[in-house]
């Protein structure tokens, strides 16, 4: 596939998977993925596996994601975790502002932009979540509430700090559901993101963004989406807890 973005995946692995069964999926995808030079392939597990999946996956083309962290650096909150102490095991990305944190933490875009600022000073690539509700769709609001969520949780970035940010249009109803977007309404959808990144940086910085897709990407959809011009990429949920479903989204992707 022939785009001047670097195709990025990265597999969610949300709240699944204890370290024995983390090092077992790594260890699979190691093997099976070790010739791709074409795809950025992240792995994002739970905290708790950070370490052992980040000393496993050393010598191999795979890199590390954490699925959260805070937008302080230091003190009094407990239950939280910073981006150095991320850094401490090699993460490279941090998801951010993920549909679920948004709706059960009520995460605001404010926040996001906290956090990705945080990130950026640690070093470590946000990975920063966008996408409309079904009702939000359905009622044609889905330009309206991308322009916030773009707007406000990329707010403060620098140029050279949205050049390194990964951007994951992620549709809530498509989450977890089995229900994928259509290529045309994924690329609309990519398209208008660049578009906003164009007014809110410049049109250097929006050519150079990776735009992931991500709700319901599984082996047998994944080329297709991939084959629209704005789509850089796939966030995926389910599909990344096997081995050979991840595998197969990032051979079918090339
Ligand atoms: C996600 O939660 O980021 C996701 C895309 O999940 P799934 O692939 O399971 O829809």
């Amino acid at each position: 596939m022939n785009k001047t973005r670097k195709l990025i995946i990265a597999g969610n692995w949300k709240m699944n998977k204890t370290v024995a069964e983390a090092l077992d999926l790594v260890r699979g995808l190691k093997i099976e993925l070790s010739t791709v030079k074409e795809v950025d392939i992240v792995v994002c597990p739970p905290f708790t596996a950070l370490g052992e999946v980040s000393k496993a996956i050393l010598d191999s083309n795979l890199r590390l994601g954490a699925q959260n962290m805070s937008e302080h650096n230091v003190g009094a909150y407990t239950g939280e975790i910073t981006a150095v102490m991320l850094k401490e095991f090699s993460v490279r990305y941090v998801i951010l502002g993920h549909s679920e944190r948004r709706q059960y933490q009520r995460e605001s875009n404010e926040l996001i932009a906290k956090k990705a600022l945080a990130a950026h000073n640690a070093a470590l690539k946000p990975i920063v979540c966008v996408g409309e509700t079904l009702a939000e769709r359905e009622a044609n609001r889905t330009q309206e509430i991308l322009d916030t969520q773009v707007r406000g949780s990329l707010a403060g970035l620098t140029n050279d700090q949205m050049v390194e940010t990964i951007i994951a249009y992620e549709p809530v109803w498509a989450i977890g559901t089995g229900k994928t977007a259509t290529t045309e309404q994924a690329q609309e959808a990519h398209a208008f993101i660049r578009g906003l990144l164009g007014k809110s940086f410049d049109e250097t910085v929006a050519r150079r963004v990776r735009i992931q897709y991500g709700g319901s990407v599984k082996p047998s959809n994944a080329r297709e989406l991939m084959s629209q011009p704005d789509v850089d990429g796939a966030l995926v949920g389910g599909a990344s807890l096997e081995t050979r479903s991840f595998a197969e989204i990032i051979k079918n992707s090339i």
